[in-house]
């Protein structure tokens, strides 16, 4: 049976890889494999093994990678780094070929990942060209060069509505929900730790408690504001500390998302 490749991805939480001999956590990124519409997530290496190198290579060239403004896990998994980047590392992508990516990573967040999630703002899954050409890709496995243009055009006309609305843009709020997911789930164990082995003084056990509850409902806050102004403020992304590219949410972005709404018409 053939096992198609659809798309690089962040892996959900506390998920192992799907490959028998491995079966280790994933973190940050796992690629996403559909066996007869059963889709498992992978490391680079096992995903490699299960499809065969030659087909992976060629597949992947076909699916988006949602995974590349995510700077926090680079080190946990090296090796699928090197593995995934292998002979074609993205700065030497020909032009033809980061234009598909791109419009590849843009159909993915404005059609299902991102556009899919709860609380996130309307306008990012309201393109119905977009969502005609999603149903296309998904059936044919792959973009036609006409397609690859007319994504691009609709980007080039949302980003002029609001930069908001701009690849690069969607990615890190992308990326920015899936690392507060990560430290929610982090806070989480603090607190279960927190339960299973309280402090002597009941009143400061009741203190510690309380603050974790209250960064608990910080996280959830922070997520649901990301993803309905589609932007973190400068204050918001000290405090959270996320790793993310320097030009992350810049000031213009700021802006656009206080004036959301107005010129949005679409
Ligand atoms: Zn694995």
């Amino acid at each position: 049976m053939a096992i198609l490749l659809r798309r690089r991805d962040f892996a959900p939480l506390h998920t192992s890889c799907a490959h028998p001999a491995c079966q280790r956590e994933l973190t940050g990124g796992a690629w996403f494999l559909d066996h007869d519409g059963d889709v498992r997530t992978f490391h680079t290496i096992c995903a490699q093994e299960t499809m065969g190198y030659p087909s992976f290579q060629e597949q992947r060239r076909h699916v988006p990678d949602l995974t590349t403004h995510d700077h926090s896990h680079r080190d946990v998994d090296a090796m699928d780094v090197i593995v995934s980047e292998g002979d074609e590392a993205p700065c030497t992508k020909s032009m033809g070929e980061r234009r598909r990516q791109n419009a590849l990573n843009y159909l993915a967040l404005r059609c299902s990942t991102l556009a899919e999630l709860p609380h996130i703002h309307p306008v990012v899954g309201a393109d119905a060209s977009l969502h005609e050409i999603h149903g296309s890709y998904v059936t044919r496995g792959s973009l036609i060069a006409g397609e690859i243009s007319t994504v691009l055009d609709i980007e080039g006309t949302a980003q002029q509505a609001s930069p908001l609305l701009a690849r690069n843009n969607l990615m890190n709020v992308y990326t920015a929900y899936y690392q507060l997911k990560c430290k929610r789930r982090d806070i989480a164990f603090h607190r279960i730790d927190a339960m299973a082995c309280p402090l002597p003084n009941p009143v400061a056990q009741e203190k510690r408690v309380a603050m974790l509850d209250a960064s608990l409902s910080f996280m959830d806050s922070i997520s649901r504001q990301l993803l309905r102004k589609l932007c973190l403020t400068p204050k918001q992304l000290f405090r959270l500390n996320l790793s993310l590219p320097v030009d992350a949410f810049p000031p213009r972005m700021v802006y656009a998302s206080r004036s959301w709404g107005r010129g949005l018409a679409m």
